[in-house]
């Protein structure tokens, strides 16, 4: 028999009370993603009991209103102290309660909410949903048994996998682990009810002994984690694990919670919890107005960019033409790219079909008119305003009238470009990252004519891209760049007063850039930026400091890698660079041509001196409103020069510093680079 009760409001709480056939249904509603906050665990706590004290029922279900159960903890609450009552004394209460509790769960449960469901007696999930613990994503470690039930089910070796990595795993998986007693289709509520009746007691993960493992294989995998990502989380995870299996379970589970607010409240942490703001209010205010079709895509230019931007669409599904002046240019840069995925299938890195599947999709036009019924050109062609603008002509008179023209130039004025044409309405700069087919984000510029329609297909094309778009307005360098810029003649101009290219690049990357400005360069060449310098020339301010060193090693034939020669020195065939002495010569050259006394740098100057280099160029981008918020600019260093997660960016950086620490090292940057010099609010950065 089936007996309803009218929901029994727990008060403003966003969970909700039914019983049917002898089972007290507990409802969580937090749109939009029913994540864990206080309000759903006090709801819980209150819930549990009136279920605990209703003699017509047996058996307890916890259940999502809408598309999640819980899909995690809510980050909002983690920058402070976690308001009562917190996650473990909820799941203390599920564990006292003399009936049996069962997760209901459906999309995703993550972090937190899969916590709750490891404490729970059983788990019945809805087929299609995902499980997982990305704690350790955010700078954590989970921190409500998260590294200890699953001890009792998969063993500390599968544990740890899951936990330092922070996979998302199939529901259909874990059941195959054992991480989940079901997997159903069609109405979870009534499955639940089904589930929950039929189990026979109490069955409290905590309690069971941990599962057995091969120390070996512990031991290899825990060294692989560490040598992937050795981070204070990873150590952290392991470290609980490792305890879970060796101490007692009321120890292990102290120890884990207090590793989870240690590492919480750290920096790291805290930055990474940033980082993940960004990206949401970035995807936020970066949707498209209207999604537009995206059936395919032309690409001008078959070089390094344009056909990395064409593997970056077929490998999204979008089928590309790609055509350049040169007849053959096309044809072999998909012949290139078979080559390449031939590579992958040998290596077992990718399926002979995905190959063909993305070939199939590729094809190498010989001429503008291939690119006739496409809905979206990105031009590639060579970093030239005129061969810009004479192709954005003729594709003028090939596409039809709406679809956008976006030029891929690292520098140029997309305004300049766009007044090439009858409709600058179309035009926009789409800026691709090299390799173009893995860069997480895309930089879309907008152009002062640009039309919401162009901007929303460059959005679109981004989100099929899966590439975190950036707005950016029109400028030299536009927000990535244009800090880049900034800081790499800032370590230019430290060389001449005493510095060294490898003192630099040691101090940059031990504060956790992925390689120095040095490297950087060489490992791009330097000749292109000398050309684009040789064609300035003659704009340049005179009173202003001008690195010269780079023209020098240029003038030498020295181009970096390719070359085996540049700000290093590379033996044949290898990529690792070496101090040269023939640079070290011409750097103290400059210095003394320039009558600068050379005197020697800290590794905490160098780093001081190139992040408020950076700071002060994104609070100018800001000013100028090239960039829509500060946290962007943070996306775009991370995602596409190699800053530091973990520091979050360099407006994340600046909240972190004393304000008079910085004025100062403002005002010595100012009088150190002298003529020229802009000093911008750094308080814009703080958010
Ligand atoms: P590239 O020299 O490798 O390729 C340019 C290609 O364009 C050549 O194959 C050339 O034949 C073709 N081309 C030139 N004029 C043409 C025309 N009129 N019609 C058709 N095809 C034409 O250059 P690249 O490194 O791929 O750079 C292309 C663009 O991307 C430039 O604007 C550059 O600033 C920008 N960009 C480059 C990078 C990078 O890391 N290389 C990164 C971001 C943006």
């Amino acid at each position: 028999m089936t007996q309803q009760v009218s929901p029994l409001s727990l008060g403003t709480i966003p969970v909700t009370y039914t019983v049917e056939d002898r089972v007290g249904v507990l409802t969580i509603d937090n749109p939009p993603v029913n994540a864990s906050s206080a309000a759903v665990r006090a709801g819980l706590m209150s819930g549990l009991e009136v279920a605990e004290a209703d003699d017509e029922v047996d058996a307890i279900v916890l259940i999502g209103a809408s598309a999640n159960f819980v899909s995690g903890s809510d980050l909002r609450e983690f920058s402070g102290p976690v308001p009562e009552p917190q996650l473990p004394s909820v799941i203390a209460a599920i564990e006292a309660s003399a009936k049996p509790v069962v997760a209901a769960l459906s999309g995703a449960t993550l972090g937190g909410g899969f916590e709750l469901a490891l404490g729970c007696d059983g788990r019945i999930a809805l087929a299609g949903g995902v499980v997982g613990l990305p704690e350790i994503t955010l700078g954590m470690i989970p921190g409500a048994g998260g590294t200890q039930r699953p001890l009792r089910l998969v063993g500390p070796a599968r544990t740890l996998e899951l936990v330092t990595s922070g996979e998302r795993l199939p529901v259909e998986q874990a059941h195959r682990e054992g991480l989940i007693d079901e997997v159903v289709t069609g109405s979870l509520r009534a499955q639940a009810i089904r589930f929950a009746r039929a189990l026979r007691g109490k069955r409290i993960l905590r309690n069971l002994p941990v599962r057995g493992a091969d120390p070996g294989e512990v031991e290899q995998v825990a060294t692989t984690a560490l040598r992937r990502a050795a981070r204070p989380q990873t150590v952290a995870a392991v470290g609980a694990i490792l305890m879970g299996g060796s101490a007692p379970a009321d120890r292990a589970f102290q120890h884990e919670r207090a590793e989870f607010n240690r590492l919480r409240n750290g920096t790291e942490s805290s930055a990474l919890r940033h980082l993940f703001f960004a990206r949401r209010a970035a995807l936020k205010a970066n949707r498209p107005a209207l999604p537009r079709e995206l059936k395919s895509v032309g690409v001008v230019g078959a070089g390094t960019m344009g056909a990395g931007i064409a593997r970056a669409f077929v490998e999204a599904g979008v089928p590309v033409v790609l055509v350049d002046q040169q007849r053959q240019a096309a044809a072999a840069a998909a012949e290139r790219l078979q080559r390449t995925y031939q590579g992958m299938v040998t290596r077992g890195r990718l399926t002979e079909s995905d190959a063909q599947h993305h070939l199939s999709l590729l094809t190498a036009g010989t001429t503008i008119r291939d690119l006739e019924e496409t809905d979206l050109v990105v031009e590639a062609v060579y970093e030239d305003l005129e061969v810009k603008q004479t192709v954005l002509r003729q594709l003028e008179t090939v596409l039809r009238p709406h679809v956008p023209l976006a030029t891929n130039t690292s520098y140029l004025d997309v305004n300049e470009i766009a007044a090439a044409v009858a409709r600058p309405t179309r035009v926009l700069g789409m800026h691709f990252f090299s390799p173009a087919h893995r860069a997480a984000v895309l930089e879309i510029v907008r152009g002062e004519k640009t039309s919401t329609e162009a901007l929303d297909v460059a959005l679109t094309a981004a989100k099929v891209l899966e590439k975190m778009p950036i707005l950016a307005g029109v400028c030299d360098g536009f927000i990535g760049n244009r800090i880049y810029n900034a800081y790499r003649r800032q370590c230019e101009l430290m060389l001449e007063e005493g510095a060294l290219p490898q003192q630099v690049d040691a101090a940059l990357t031990e504060f956790g850039f992925a390689m120095g400005p040095f490297a950087v360069s060489d490992m791009s060449g330097l000749d292109i930026a000398w050309r684009m310098r040789k064609s300035k020339a003659g704009a340049r301010d005179p009173r202003e400091r001008y690195p010269d060193v780079a023209d020098a090693l240029c003038e030498l034939g020295r181009f970096g890698q390719k070359t085996g020669d540049g700000w290093y020195h590379y033996e044949p065939g290898s990529r690792t660079p070496h101090p040269d002495s023939t640079v070290e010569a011409l750097i103290e050259q400059s210095s003394q041509r320039k009558a600068i006394t050379r005197a020697a740098f800290t590794s905490q100057g160098i780093v001081t001196r190139a992040l408020v280099t950076m700071a002060n160029e994104a609070a100018l981008l800001l000013v100028d409103k090239i960039a829509d918020r500060p946290s962007d600019i943070d996306l775009m260093l991370t995602l596409g020069y190699g800053f530091p997660t973990h520091e979050g960016g360099i407006t994340h950086w600046v909240g972190r510093q004393d304000r008079r620490f910085l004025e100062h090292e403002l005002d010595a940057l100012a009088a150190r680079t002298g003529h020229g010099f802009t000093k911008g609010e750094l308080d814009l950065l703080r958010s």
